[in-house]
């Protein structure tokens, strides 16, 4: 890879991290040589360095790998000397391709990164099934269900699971020839195969796979002969009693552009969900992340309640999370100050102010009255029979608890009623939720569904 070549690639990463990113990221990255199939990049400090390996290491590489295949890590060098560039360990891991057996310049796996193993993967409700499953597929015993399908959105740790299962079965079955990559590396081997009219090479190749692994599939949707190709892949590798696993950020029915057949071939396993988060899920991987942290920062202190705040605050999705957490440590770090609530408020304000999403009275009406199967006139209007009372004053307990608005406010947008009526149904409903189960439950799932 040349200079020029780099300089190219490094333009077209701005579309990939969008426009800040960039900047205070990438842009500063030069690069110093390839040697031995690690290319090296000078960064300012190496704090950057760690910050951009554990966020954009990936990417680089499989980007740097598509134009210099022989690059099999990168590794990011602080300009400021030695001592520096010899950050914390478990960050200045560059990421690393995947074993060399498997990449040969044969079998087109992806890298595998090390940190995404079952013993980092924390496990709570909303993950429970997903990460029981991939456990039994990476026991490597006889294939029980066929393909393993997982689906959630993004940042919920579909990734993390799959090469969770490579890396198990690698250290207990080194006779299986796992196979992990996005359904974008296969379009692109494909897509090379064809050119270098290589496809019986490619066949074979496919075929000869045990477990096959495919993250983001929904990217093959709408590309015709990728899909054909894929397609093929699956049912000879089924055939054989092969294990496969699938990820989606949806389920297999509702992948548009999706021909039938693939989308009934892919809902013939086991089809899992990773669901969104919920507090404690994130509270507990902040802690493990934040453990893991302390070790590597020794004498760095944080002070109660900011891995509280964070959960309770950034709800979007754990990478987002991870990144806070990093960005919080690193700072921390830098300036030698102990991590703090206002520390956190400080250096987090763009996280922050993102995962703040305005929820309006409207929404909060309209879901409600959804909820309780009541029109929204009626829980607007005058009427006080209980089956419309009840869900109004829910519904006002939810604007008085995700809103910022008054209570005369809320009034207001409630046919005009008086502010004391808001309180008294706000009231209400808060002892309610202590007495009664079902009036818990509905507010609960209120606001996930209104969060979400
Ligand atoms: P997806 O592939 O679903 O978009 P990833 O697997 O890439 O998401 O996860 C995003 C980030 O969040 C990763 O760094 C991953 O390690 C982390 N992550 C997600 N879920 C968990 C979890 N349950 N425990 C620990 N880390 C998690
Ligand atoms: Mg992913």
């Amino acid at each position: 890879m040349t200079n020029e070549q780099w300089g190219q690639l490094k333009s077209d990463l701005q579309h990939s991290v969008g426009k800040n990113n960039y900047k205070s990221w990438i842009e500063p990255l030069e690069l110093d040589n390839v040697s031995d199939g690690v290319a090296t990049f000078t960064v300012p400090t190496s704090f950057m360095g760690n910050y951009i390996s554990q966020n954009f290491g990936d990417l680089i590489l499989y980007r740097v790998g598509l134009i210099t295949p022989k690059v099999r890590r990168i590794h990011f060098q602080a300009s400021q000397g030695k001592a520096e560039a010899s950050a914390p360990a478990r960050q200045s891991k560059p990421a690393t391709a995947s074993r060399a057996s498997l990449t040969d310049g044969q079998i087109p796996a992806a890298p595998l990164d090390d940190r995404f193993t079952f013993d980092t993967f924390v496990v709570g409700k909303p993950n429970e099934l997903a990460h029981a499953a991939a456990k039994r597929v990476a026991e490597g015993g006889p294939v029980t269900f066929n393909p393993l399908f997982l689906y959630g959105g993004v940042g919920l740790g579909k990734t993390h699971l799959m090469h969770a299962i490579a890396w198990e079965l690698r250290q207990k079955r080194r006779d299986l020839n796992v196979v992990y990559l996005s359904a974008e590396q296969f379009m692109y081997r494909f897509v090379q195969a064809l050119r270098d009219r290589k496809m019986m090479d490619f066949k074979e190749m496919f075929r000869s796979v045990d477990v096959l692994m495919v993250d983001d599939v929904q990217f093959i949707a709408g590309k015709d002969s990728t899909q054909e190709e894929f397609f093929h892949t699956f049912n000879a590798l089924v055939d054989q009693n092969k294990q496969i696993v699938i990820s989606a950020d949806r389920a297999p029915g509702e992948i548009e552009n999706l021909e039938d057949r693939i989308k009934s071939r892919l809902q013939c396993g086991l089809v899992v969900d990773l669901h969104p988060t919920d507090y404690e899920l994130r509270l507990g991987i902040l802690q493990s992340k934040s453990d893991r942290y302390s070790a590597d920062y020794p004498g760095l202190h944080m002070s109660d309640g900011v891995l509280e705040f964070l959960a309770q605050r950034i709800s979007t999705n754990v990478r987002v999370l991870e990144g806070a957490l990093t960005r919080l440590y690193a700072f921390a770090s830098l300036v030698g100050h102990e991590i703090t609530l206002e520390l956190a408020q400080d250096c987090l304000a763009d996280i922050l102010r993102a995962s703040d999403r305005k929820i309006s009275i409207d929404e909060i009406q309209r879901q409600v009255s959804d909820h309780y199967n009541i029109r929204l006139s009626d829980m607007i209007g005058p009427k006080r029979v209980r089956t419309f009372a009840r869900p109004r004053q829910v519904a006002m307990f939810l604007c008085k608890q995700m809103t910022s608005r008054s209570l005369p406010e809320i009034g207001r947008r409630f046919g005009g009623r008086d502010h004391t009526t808001v309180m008294h149904g706000v009231r209400r409903i808060d002892e309610l939720r202590q007495q009664d189960a079902q009036i818990a439950e509905d507010l609960e799932m209120l606001r996930r569904s209104l969060e979400g």
